[in-house]
Parts: C-alpha cells; structure tokens; sequence
C-alpha cells in the first residue's frame, strides 16, 4: 500500500486500517531476542486522570483529521526510538516514583498496533507494585477485529480500557479518519468482545458540536446504548484542541472550525 500520511482534502485515499495496522507495525517495530521493540517519542508525566505516567508510542492505523499526536504519526519512519518493554517500564515507573503518581498509560499513536510489544509491558506492569492502574487508551479497531487479542487482554488486572469514537455513523468516520466505511463497526465490535471477557471499559467520544451534528451525535448514543445503555451515562466527550499539530492536519483536510465559538 501507499503508506497514508495527514488527510489532504480531495487527494487521500480510503484505506484498510488493519492493514495499515500491519505495515504500521512493521515500520514503528522490531523483534530482537524474543522481545518486540516499539518506537516512541517521549515518556512524561500529564496531569489528567489525577497524574499519570505517558509513553508516547509512534504510529496509528487511523488518520482522524483532529488528531493531536506528534507528526510522528504520519512519518513514522522518520521519528522515535526503539524501546524494549522492559525499557518502558522501567521509564515509567521512574516517572510513577519521582511524581508521585500511580497510574501509567501509553498514548499518542495506537498502542494495539504492537501486540507482543503490548502484552509484554502489560506482563511487567502487573510485576510492579507502585503501578496500580494501566489505561489502555485505544481506538478499538484492531480489538474488534480480532477477539482473541481481547483474550489475551483479560489475563490482566491491572488494565483499564477507553475506546474512543470517532463518528456515529461509517460516511463519517471515512471522512474523518480515513479509513474505508466498512470498518465503522469495529469500535462497538471492540467494546461488546471488552465487555463479554470482563475487561472494564469506558467509552470516549469525539462529540465536539463544530465537527459533530446532534443528529449524528444521536446516532452514536444509539448505536452505544444497543451495546451497553451504562456507556452512554458513563460517556466521555471530546473537543478539538488547537495543538500544532491538529491545526496543521485540519488545515490539509480543509476542515474550519470556529475557535471563538467556544469562548463565547
Ligand atoms: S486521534 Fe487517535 S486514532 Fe485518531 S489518528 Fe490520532 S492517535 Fe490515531
């Protein structure tokens, strides 16, 4: 495949995201000893979630036009370092010790993409007792694809799942992450294999009014309730911030949104 970068509006073409996934992977890892390498950015404390300890992995399998991640994302060849799981845990629990939090997480691109990778922090995280919570933050695709990395996923108890939303209905998500509209389903498919093996899970949503009608936003909140109607009480719902970065791929994908609106 032509490997997607940010969405340029009326030039990108709709992709496969597991496939994507794949090519993702085999750009961002590598195995060396029986271990699965990731590369990412950075590793620092934010205080969301009350403090918590962040590896910023590179590479995704979507291209939401709102994105915040580092460029990093759509030039994944060109940016991070190398880290064995042994090597994120170490870093993280560094950062858990030094700030005096207790909760880890990886963000930035989509930390399901390296599953051995993945399973092998997870392995250590249970390991470590300073850290009590791993928020498994992802965009649910490849989890609804495949179950059995859910299985895979259960063994753990220390992990918390988020799965974020990106449209309520498939011509939309196309439009905003790229990704052909027959993969649509796949989030929800990723909640209900979360919820039928235990995991606990919370859903999060990009909701924003600027990018987001109510009626599709009606549509999501139906489509939620048909898997679970607690997700919807528990619904978190996300804005565009206006980072570097997420200006810049709005920008390419010729999509306006009114900062003052909010403001005011
Ligand atoms: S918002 Fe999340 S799922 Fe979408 S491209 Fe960025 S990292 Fe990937």
């Amino acid at each position: 495949m032509c490997y997607p970068r940010y969405l340029v509006k009326g030039r990108s073409t709709l992709f496969d995201p597991i496939e994507l996934a794949r090519v993702t992977e085999s750009i961002v890892c590598k195995h060396v000893n029986g271990r699965q390498l990731r590369k990412y950015d950075d590793f620092y404390v934010v205080w969301v979630y009350g403090g918590i300890a962040t590896g910023y992995a590179v590479g995704c399998n979507l291209r939401c036009y709102f994105c915040w991640s580092y460029i990093s994302r759509d030039f994944p060849e060109r940016y991070g370092t190398y880290y064995s799981p042994e090597e994120v845990v170490a870093s993280l629990r560094r950062l858990v010790i030094e700030h005096g939090v207790d909760k880890v997480r990886i963000s930035g691109g989509e930390p399901t993409i390296s599953r051995d990778h993945l399973l092998q922090v997870l392995e250590l995280v249970e390991q470590i007792p300073e850290i009590k919570l791993f928020l498994l933050e992802t965009n649910g695709v490849l989890l609804g694809y495949d179950e059995s990395y859910v299985r895979e996923l259960a063994q753990f108890r220390k992990i918390l799942v988020r799965v974020s939303l990106k449209a309520g209905t498939p011509e939309k998500f196309s439009e905003r992450t790229g990704a052909k509209p027959e993969y649509f389903e796949l989030p929800f498919k990723a909640i209900k294999h979360l919820l039928r093996h235990g995991i606990p899970v919370y859903v999060a949503a990009m909701t924003d009014p600027r990018l987001m009608s109510g009626e599709e936003r009606l549509e999501l909140m139906r489509r939620l309730a048909e898997v679970d109607p607690d997700l919807v009480k528990n619904l978190e719902e996300e804005s565009v911030e206006p980072y570097e970065t997420t200006l810049m791929r709005l920008e390419a994908a010729e999509v306006d949104i009114p900062w003052e609106s909010l403001e005011s």
